[in-house]
């Protein structure tokens, strides 16, 4: 199969066909329509074999998951999602591996309105770059920056799900089917994004783990919060887990969540349970910000809880 044969079938018309794409796979560039009156928001991330993920782990998942990190970035700036290009470098053209991972991606791409319009192929070790774009209406982005004093901080559906099935699968441990979903399909809450557009004051995705993603919002605002662990929304096994060993760093400060983390004034508290029992999100609150810096975060007993480490840093034990 030559390099342009494997575009061919598994990399051409995918996902959503679009009319605002003028020109997608097939030729040098895509060419896109950006709507009058719209900002362009544009993220990439690149997923490493061995780092990201275990390079025998499934591929239809893999290539979920891979689209699904960068609609998680669009959800947290409000932006709707539009098209992808995928830099995918593979070790050799296995077709039933490639078949897979193009229908993995090419479910959620349709499911989300994406339009695949191009990108790159190479030989070498396994690495997948998703490059995504979404439009927001000028002016309509949600920032880190926007915290303000009193604020109250929300996160979506529960945290540490995807730790714990980390944790278990590198231990040769056995993984429900519920956790192994939140590690492998995580659902990029895209709907809930739209929705707080003029609602939430600052938001962002939960990649690295509630205390290093809500310390950006914090930095970003120049403010702190007090966070009660007490009120996280965990899944049962979570809730066992940490009532068995008071791990609080697994909801706190493991990664691959996915979940939005996001502020609003207390004035706005009962318009955000409707939005959030329209679209069937759960949805909670889980501190508030605060005028003195740094994150607090308040134990049951009222003592407070430090981190061992505040999050996953790639480059933090690298000098
Ligand atoms: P060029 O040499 O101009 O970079 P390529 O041979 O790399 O072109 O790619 C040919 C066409 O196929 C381009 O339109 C490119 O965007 C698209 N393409 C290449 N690889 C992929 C991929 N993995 N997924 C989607 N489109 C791809
Ligand atoms: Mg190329």
């Amino acid at each position: 199969m030559s390099e342009f044969d494997l575009i061919r079938d598994h990399f051409s018309g995918i996902g959503h066909r679009r009319a605002d794409v003028a020109m997608a796979v097939g030729d040098d560039c895509a060419l896109l329509r950006v709507p009058r009156g719209c900002e362009l928001a544009v993220s990439i991330d690149t997923l490493v074999a061995g780092v990201h993920f275990l390079a025998d782990c499934d591929p239809e998942a893999l290539g979920h998951k891979a689209l699904a990190v960068g609609l998680s970035d669009l959800a947290a700036m409000g932006a709707e999602p539009a098209w992808a290009t995928l830099a995918l470098t593979i070790p050799e053209a296995d077709e039933a591996w490639l078949a897979a991972f193009s229908h993995g991606f090419a479910r959620l791409a349709t499911e989300q309105g994406v339009a695949l319009v191009g990108g790159d192929t190479t030989r070498g070790p396994l690495a997948i770059s998703v490059q995504v774009h979404g439009l927001i209406p000028k002016g309509t982005a949600v920032y880190r920056s926007g915290a303000r004093p009193d604020d109250l901080v929300y996160v979506s559906g529960t945290l540490g799900d995807a730790g714990l099935a980390l944790r278990l699968l590198e231990g040769g441990d056995p993984v429900s089917e519920f956790l192994l979903g939140r590690l492998e399909w995580p659902t990029p809450r895209i709907e809930l994004g739209l929705a707080l557009r003029g609602i939430a004051t600052a938001m962002i995705d939960l990649s690295d783990g509630l205390a290093a993603d809500l310390g950006h919002i914090l930095e970003a605002s120049r403010v702190g919060a007090e966070i009660r662990l007490a009120g996280l929304p965990l899944s049962e096994e979570v809730r066992d887990r940490v009532s068995a060993s008071a791990d609080w760093g697994l909801p706190l400060t493991s990664g691959d969540d996915y979940e939005l983390c996001f502020c609003l004034p207390e004035q706005k508290r009962e318009q955000m349970a409707d939005v959030a029992g329209r679209l069937r999100i759960g949805i909670q609150v889980v501190g508030r910000i605060r005028k003195e810096p740094g994150l607090s975060c308040l134990l049951p007993d009222g003592s407070t809880w430090l981190p061992k480490r505040p999050g996953y840093d790639h480059f933090a034990d690298a000098h």
